[in-house]
């Protein structure tokens, strides 16, 4: 972007302001932020709540709250619309931030995975180890036993050897190789350790999926939660609209972009590699269709996972919908999912990071614009911290 609070790109198609001798004028606000996800929706209730800042907030897609959105089906099954979001964190400060805005519905999230034409308890935790060796053990004989089978690596550089370190490789290609296949159409040593290092992996009987302190869903939705932290009277949503669209049609103090880096930038350096995925859901006249909120399929179906998210939410109704998840490339008319972890598109996102800390004017927030596999909490965090940096320069 060339000089502060001209528009990035384009011209205005649809100008959103004029004046009354029909004479266009530019409108002047504070903050243009790109995205109604959770990076643009904390920005902008943070900027208009405590700093008085007017803030247009443009989405492209037709509703507010980013790949997080939740809405009722037409069966009445309330549904995450873009893949299960099971909201967790460590930070005390992200929960009390978002607890202005929202009740919370604790779940101890619990998943299965189905492979040998079983299902198995997942993660990998005691009640799977005994599963596996037929008969009661203990956490000692487990801890003794993964002993044996883990392949030692000092420091685990891809997502192979971080699961084989620690469980070896029966397990390893039981519940990780295909799935992660599937997932990313990469081999698991092609990606960081981080992908797979997500999964705990647990000696005792604790089978939650996930390791947080505070795991609990938005009640009533996600959706009610982006609802209030949008409804600040300074606060406007343009639904629909690409920014760039309506950019040159306002003056901006600031533009928060939570958007792709490599669309800002013109794909000047190539593109940004995603992982996208296609959801089919299916509404059944039964109460539940599985035993668990999602069950993982590893080595069988196209699809990695079934989630029926109702067993998280505890609604209750007689029918149920179950999603099933087909990982998809990244292309022309699908949406941007997961950003890549790995050494080669790391290189990529580098030289974009480069450009896009010459933008003074201008926040990249979120996990698109970091090209980070953030978590929900994380994402809030981030932008939590972006907005005291911008305080701290306001005064
Ligand atoms: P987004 O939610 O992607 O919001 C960015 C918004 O910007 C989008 O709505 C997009 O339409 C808009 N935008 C982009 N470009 C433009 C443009 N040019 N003009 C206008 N608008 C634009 N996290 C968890 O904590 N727990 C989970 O269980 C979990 N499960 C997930 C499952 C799936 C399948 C996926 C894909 C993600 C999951 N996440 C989960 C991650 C979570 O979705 C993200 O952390 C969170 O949505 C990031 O918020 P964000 O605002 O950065 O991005
Ligand atoms: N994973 C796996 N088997 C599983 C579940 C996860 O191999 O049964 C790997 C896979 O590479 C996946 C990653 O661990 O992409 C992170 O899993 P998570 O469930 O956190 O993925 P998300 O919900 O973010 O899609």
């Amino acid at each position: 972007m060339e000089e502060k609070g001209t528009s990035p790109v384009g011209a205005g198609r649809n100008r959103i302001t004029n004046n009354e001798s029909g004479v266009f004028v530019p409108r002047k606000v504070n903050a243009l932020i790109v995205g109604a996800g959770f990076a643009g929706a904390t920005l902008a209730e943070r900027l208009a709540s405590q700093l008085g800042w007017e803030c247009v907030v443009a989405e492209k897609r037709g509703h507010i709250g980013g790949n997080s959105m939740d809405r009722y089906d037409a069966a009445g099954v309330l549904v995450h619309a873009y893949g299960p979001h099971y909201f967790r964190s460590n930070s005390d400060r992200v929960v009390e931030y978002l607890g202005q805005f929202t009740e919370w519905h604790p779940v101890e999230y619990k998943i299965l995975s189905w492979t040998d034409g079983d299902y198995w308890p997942f993660p990998v935790n005691l009640n799977t180890f005994e599963k596996l060796v037929g008969r009661p053990s203990s956490s000692e004989e487990m801890v003794a036993t993964l002993e044996k089978w883990r392949v030692p690596v000092e420091s685990p550089k891809n997502s192979e050897e971080c699961i084989v370190s620690q469980v070896g490789w029966e397990l390893y290609e039981k519940f990780f190789k295909g799935y992660t296949l599937k997932q990313w159409k990469r081999e698991p040593k092609d990606l960081d350790a981080s992908v797979c290092g997500r999964i705990p992996i647990r000696t005792n009987r604790d089978d939650r999926y996930l390791s947080e302190k505070f795991q609990a869903l938005p009640s009533p939705s996600y959706t009610r939660l982006f609802e209030k932290m949008l409804s600040h009277p300074r606060i406007e949503v343009l639904l629909s609209t690409d920014y760039r669209d309506v950019a040159s049609d306002l003056v901006f103090d600031r533009l928060i972009y939570t958007g792709s880096l490599d669309e800002y930038f013109g794909y000047r350096f190539g593109p940004l590699p995603y992982r996208s995925l296609r959801f089919e859901p299916e509404t059944l006249p039964i109460e539940y269709f599985q035993p668990a909120m999602q069950v993982n399929y590893p080595n069988d179906h196209d699809f990695t996972r079934i989630v029926e998210i109702k067993h998280a939410t505890g609604q209750k109704c007689p029918v149920t919908t179950i999603v099933r998840e087909y990982p998809d490339d990244y292309g022309q008319g699908k949406e941007r999912y997961y950003p890549i972890p790995a050494p080669d598109t790391a290189e990529i996102f580098r030289k974009y990071k480069e450009l896009a800390d010459q933008e003074k004017h201008v926040s990249f927030v979120g996990r698109l614009a970091n090209y980070r596999y953030y978590n929900m909490d994380q994402v809030v965090a981030m932008a939590l911290g972006e907005f005291e940096k911008i305080k701290g320069a306001a005064v």
